[in-house]
């Protein structure tokens, strides 16, 4: 059995100035369901004041629980290393920066409490995030949708309510690329949602570099397809029986028709596209062998500096 009926998971990664307005509001929410609730605020190498704030919190509310990872390990493994540690019936995973806001944990336990075991919360509007963001973003869902085959929810984050049982799945999933929804989404049970309004971070600016998206994007394929790979093998395969037909033509026209093909700007467009082509594709193949180098490793997911958990089996899964 449980120890909590509600667990809330907050990655921390610079969130100083949000942290108090969030801690009211989502004590405020989960006063008003119940008494029996935990808050864990991980912090992910905060290079600000987010740890101190995060230990004053803790000594006022014995409910408030904290891990502090040794650096910055990227939002989802700030996210699974929560998970690892919570311990109630159902879990909430949120951000800090107030972009989701605390009150709508009441509609997501209401749905729980209807049997869902994965409440997720779909975005109606984005306020304050650039148009290329936003497109991008919508462009990359879909085509992840298309890849893989089981439904993946389109514009939800990670904000949302899972059940024990999923929790327990997902700790037991031991890749090291992270990403969560996306796990969630394959483990499938009974899922729903509902609406919110997205609103723009409160204070301070987004821990998400574009680096830091590209490489989650990339997670997210290389986690759940292999369509880029059935890709790029059969172009190679296209590309080939397109060349052999060239190599077939050229002997025929030199030959039988006498005429020989001049000039080097068909030589070297040629050249130049398969060039890229197979640069292309090692890539490909070099982002997968690079997650199988990293798996193979086994190194743990993250490393705690501290933490006032009673630590007994965590932090090398
Ligand atoms: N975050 C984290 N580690 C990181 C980057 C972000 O723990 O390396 C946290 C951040 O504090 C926030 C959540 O993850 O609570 C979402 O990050 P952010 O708001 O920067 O992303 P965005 O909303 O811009 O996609
Ligand atoms: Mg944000």
């Amino acid at each position: 059995m449980a120890n909590n009926i509600i667990s809330v998971i907050i990655p921390v990664y610079n969130e100083a100035e949000n942290l108090s307005e969030l801690y009211d509001r989502i004590k405020k929410t989960l006063g008003s369901i119940t008494d029996s609730y935990q808050i864990i605020f991980v912090n992910d190498g905060s290079k600000d004041d987010s740890l101190i704030k995060i230990l004053s919190i803790a000594e006022d509310n014995p409910k408030v629980f904290y891990l502090s990872l040794s650096r910055n390990f990227g939002h989802q493994i700030a996210v699974s290393a929560g998970l690892e540690h919570c311990d109630a019936e159902c879990t909430v995973i949120i951000d800090a920066d107030l972009q989701d806001p605390p009150e709508l944990i009441s509609e997501l336990y209401t749905k729980y409490t209807e049997g869902f075991d994965v409440v997720y919360a779909k975005r109606n509007k984005r306020e304050g995030e650039s148009f290329l963001k936003k497109f991008t973003a919508k462009l990359y869902y879909r085509l992840l949708k298309r890849w893989v085959s089981f439904d993946i929810p389109l514009d939800a984050g990670d904000f949302r309510l899972i059940s024990r049982k999923v929790v327990k799945a997902i700790n037991k999933m031991p890749e090291q690329n992270k990403f969560l929804r996306a796990q969630i989404a394959w483990l499938g049970f009974k899922q729903t949602h509902v609406f919110f309004n997205r609103e723009t971070r409160k204070h301070g600016k987004s821990g998400y570099s574009y680096g830091k998206m590209l490489r989650l994007a990339f997670d997210g394929i290389t986690g759940f397809s292999d369509k880029p790979l059935l890709f790029v093998s059969r172009l190679g395969f296209v590309i080939s029986i397109f060349s052999f037909l060239l190599i077939i033509y050229a002997v025929f026209s030199h030959y039988i028709l006498q005429v020989t093909i001049t000039g080097w700007t068909s030589l070297l467009i040629s050249t130049a596209f398969i060039g890229g082509i197979q640069l292309l594709s090692i890539g490909v193949i070099g982002e997968y062998v690079s997650r199988i180098n990293s798996n193979v490793k086994g190194r743990p997911l993250y490393i705690l500096d501290s933490t006032n958990i009673g630590v007994e089996e965590n932090n090398n899964s």
